[in-house]
């Protein structure tokens, strides 16, 4: 495992000058972190999610023949009429998985099927409909070129060629593709352990009923959530205490089981966060106060050669600094290429509250107007507690530090929440 060098401690003040800005976080931790060893080889049905950690050449042509693209007639492109029509001999079928097997001469074609090899002496396909048949004389006509409506052999992918890389997340479209060069097998990274728990007195496991001052611990669950996606094991180790004993038995358990241990809550300065006093005990950790809101406090470090990222308390800002900052890290442990969350800049159709010197990641809703330009605007209130906003929501307005209050119809960067694939 590689060595980290952790800046300096930073004080107290709020969003001053010693506030790690999130691109430098984000680069810091990115320069720290590197892929787990360990392997496994699945069968292709299992690996959906997995990360390719072998380069794959295709061991065939793709498409493995020169095919048609449409349903029709195949001919000789020679044949086709410069002008008026042209009368041509049918002298066969061809079926997809059934080929015909002779060849076509001068005026002559073959009725031929999406997806049927091409016969031999033929190269052009003119579409069933933009035909006129009569027994076995198929008349054509002007408007065609050579070669039309052909696929040729190995236009998807060559022999020999690379078709995925190591570090390729295996989604849909990279299973099917592999099915496609009649790959059955991959090496994939071995799956990340990660441990997580809850900190806080205040907090009640669901099924146990609220006393006065508890609320229900929902970072887990969401958390358990954000992980399950990302394909990684959880070990979930429930809701620890604020007490210093407890706090350093969970750290050493923890640490001794997983890859990487997440927890919640503990990490600012109030007089029970011990999170920190018991990292700076048990590991080398450092804790950052981030220029964003939400999620302003994150301790990031090692328990000896476990990554340690140990998020805010509150329900909204374990959100974003997740996805902003653990996600990236995960994946690359995962043996993933560095991936930057997909973004763009639409106009914002409310105002939005912001103060300079941090980046806001606001809840905001994309949608269409009634112009059917994409616009976005607020949910409203932005309470780093209100994970209904995060519900209400389906991207971040990500604001910038020098960024101001926002006008309505201002151009805004948001991250959408969901991708199509
Ligand atoms: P802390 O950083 O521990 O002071 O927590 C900040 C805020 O987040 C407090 O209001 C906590 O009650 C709340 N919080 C901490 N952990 C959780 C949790 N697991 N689920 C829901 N809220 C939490
Ligand atoms: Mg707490």
């Amino acid at each position: 495992m590689s060595e980290i060098t952790l800046p300096p401690p930073s004080s107290h003040n709020e969003y001053d000058s010693n506030s790690l800005r999130v691109d430098q976080a984000i680069t810091r931790i990115e320069a720290a972190i590197q892929p787990v060893s360990g392997y496994a080889q699945l069968a292709l049905c299992n690996a959906l999610n997995r990360v390719l950690a072998e380069t794959v050449c295709s061991p065939i042509d793709v498409p493995p023949y020169t095919n048609s693209a449409m349903d029709g007639y195949a001919l000789r492109g020679a044949d086709l009429p410069g002008e008026g029509e042209r009368h041509l001999n049918l002298i066969g079928t061809a079926f997809a998985g059934r080929p015909y097997t002779g060849a076509v001469g001068d005026g002559e074609c073959v009725r031929i099927m999406t997806g049927a090899k091409m016969p031999a002496g033929s190269d052009t396909v003119v579409m069933q409909e933009q035909v006129q048949r009569e027994d076995a004389t198929v008349s054509i006509g002007t408007g065609h070129t050579v070669g039309q409506n052909v696929r040729g052999i190995g236009e998807d992918l060559r022999r020999g060629m690379t078709a995925l890389e190591p570090g390729k997340r295996l989604g849909p479209t990279e299973i099917g593709l592999l099915a496609s060069l009649g790959i059955s097998e991959v090496r994939v990274w071995r799956t990340l352990r990660v441990a997580i728990f809850s900190t806080g007195d205040e907090l009640r496991s669901l099924g146990e009923v609220l006393e006065e001052g508890q609320i229900y611990d929902s970072n887990r669950y969401t958390l358990h959530g954000m992980l399950s996606r990302l394909g990684v094991d959880i070990i979930d180790m429930g809701v620890v205490r604020d007490r210093r004993e407890d706090m350093v038995a969970a750290f050493e358990q923890a640490s001794a089981v997983a890859d990487v241990v997440i927890t919640t809550g503990g990490v600012s300065v109030g007089e029970a966060d011990y999170v920190k006093e018991t990292l700076e005990q048990l590991g080398q950790v450092n804790f950052w106060k981030i220029a964003m809101k939400p999620g302003r406090p994150l301790a990031f470090g090692q328990l000896g050669a476990v990554w340690f990222f140990g998020l805010p308390g509150n329900p909204v800002a374990v959100m974003a600094t997740f996805y902003q900052f653990v996600q990236p890290a995960l994946r690359r442990m995962m043996g993933q290429h560095a991936v930057r969350p997909p973004s763009m800049w639409v106009p914002c159709a409310t105002v939005l509250k912001k103060r300079p010197g941090r980046v806001d990641f606001q809840r905001g809703i994309l949608e269409c107007n009634a112009q059917g330009r994409l616009v976005v605007r607020s949910t409203g209130a932005q309470g780093s507690h209100m994970l209904s906003s995060m519900s209400q929501a389906n991207c971040f307005i990500v604001l910038p530090m020098d960024c101001a209050n926002v006008e309505a119809g201002n151009p805004v960067e948001v991250q959408p929440f969901e991708g199509l694939i």
